[in-house]
């Protein structure tokens, strides 16, 4: 059966007047939160989420079971934030390890986190990053843009890209530790890892005094650094005797209602503002594309125009040499014979005859029909023929006669 021992402080630092961290620990299961807002909300997330993730791993020993509590603390610490406006922009970092059960019924140790608290793992000695920050500055250390040192003080590390309470959806880390006996486990709020490095660290997590002794020594080495943050620490030592665990030491926080704003909640209110301005950009750049598309196609179907097929005179609708994509389109056959125009007009159809629409273009190659007839009767009468077109144009049937054809 799988055990440890734990040892677990909280601590105000030096410069912070409230304590936002929150922890929890016992014999299958460890919590750290590290709360954020304004006016105790940064508790209030804190111990929210704490409490909720409590709940659901002692109704479900597993990794959804742990999954699906940090799902409904994201949940809960919102819907706490919308009823009462003191607490918008609250939320939370969290990460926590579950002895949780598999399916088949064998114990994994599993580390679930988001935000910037972190998880480590020593073994002889040597410590091992198990979390991922999810932090701007760590996010682009991963994406090349960064190196470690200067992510270390780049002034957006501490701006989360994920958080408890931050938005409806949230994206949860989940690791499996392949643990020996005699591994220690480091839980950590960002006042411990921000003011110690690595090699210090392990070299006091590591320690042989026992964990108490190695929690205290890293909590006063972060205060002697600086002690600019909470620090919050909780260290477990997997222990191969099958032996009942007992809390060496806790202090949980009972800190009074904070008189000062943490900087960390504009971080979540800029990332709401800032899904939101990306929708909206979104869909305006949506709605002058397609209005865009809209003016093309009405342009490209908006002129008519009369044609031969080789026997008759058609009709086609769009730009005679198409516009991008869109290529006219023969939408009506007039059925009267090319044959049956005057060569002029026959050179002029194979030219291009424009029309504004569909009526007017019938109307033109029924007047050109009929100019043909015209022009082969003899020279004696006077005729005046009308269509519906919008030019005027004037025929010279004979030398004789004039017939004129208006259009209007
Ligand atoms: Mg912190």
């Amino acid at each position: 059966m799988t055990r440890w021992r734990y040892a677990a402080a909280t601590d105000i630092g030096l410069v912070r007047q409230t304590n936002q961290d929150a922890l929890f620990a016992d014999d299958r299961l460890a919590i750290i939160a590290d709360g954020m807002g304004g006016h105790a909300a940064g508790e209030v997330a804190a111990a929210m989420s704490i409490n909720l993730v409590r709940e659901g791993f002692r109704e479900s020993q597993s990794v959804e079971g742990l999954v699906e509590a940090i799902q409904g603390a994201n949940a809960a610490v919102l819907d706490n934030a919308r009823d009462n406006p003191e607490h918008f922009g609250m939320g939370t970092t969290i990460i926590a390890i579950g002895l949780t059960y598999d399916l088949e019924d064998m114990v994994v140790p599993t580390l679930v986190h988001v935000g910037d608290s972190r998880a480590y793992q020593l073994r002889d000695g040597a410590l091992r990053q198990l979390s991922e920050d999810h932090s701007v500055a760590e996010e682009w250390v991963r994406m090349g843009r960064l190196t470690p040192e200067e992510a270390a003080v780049h002034p957006r590390r501490h701006q989360l890209t994920r958080g408890v309470g931050v938005e409806d959806t949230i994206a949860i880390d989940v690791t499996s530790i392949n643990a020996v006996a005699g591994d220690r486990l480091l839980l950590c709020s960002d006042g411990l890892s921000n003011e110690l490095d690595g090699d210090t660290l392990a070299r006091l997590a590591s320690a042989p005094n026992g964990l108490e002794m190695a929690v205290e020594s890293l909590v006063s080495a972060a205060k002697v650094a600086g002690g600019r943050d909470n620090i919050s620490v909780i260290l477990i030592e997997f222990d191969e005797v099958n032996v009942s665990a007992a809390p060496i030491h806790r202090t949980m926080s009972t800190a009074p209602p904070p008189v000062v704003t943490n900087a960390r909640p504009a971080v979540a209110r800029r990332r709401r503002h800032l899904t939101w301005r990306m929708l909206a950009s979104a869909l305006i750049l949506l709605g002058v594309i397609g209005g865009g598309v809209a003016v093309i196609h009405w342009y490209a179907y908006s002129t008519y125009y009369l044609a031969s097929d080789g026997t008759t005179i058609v009709v086609y609708q769009g730009q005679p040499s198409g516009v991008l994509w869109y290529r006219p389109m023969m939408v009506a056959d007039t059925g009267l014979p090319v044959t049956r125009l005057r060569p002029a007009d026959q050179r002029a159809l194979a030219a291009t005859i424009a029309e504004p629409s569909l009526s007017a273009a019938k109307s033109y190659a029924k007047y050109l029909n009929k100019a043909w007839h015209l022009s082969r009767t003899p020279p004696t009468t006077t005729t005046t023929l009308t269509s519906s077109a919008t030019t005027t144009t004037t025929l010279h049937v004979a030398p004789t006669t004039t017939t004129t054809a208006k259009k209007g």
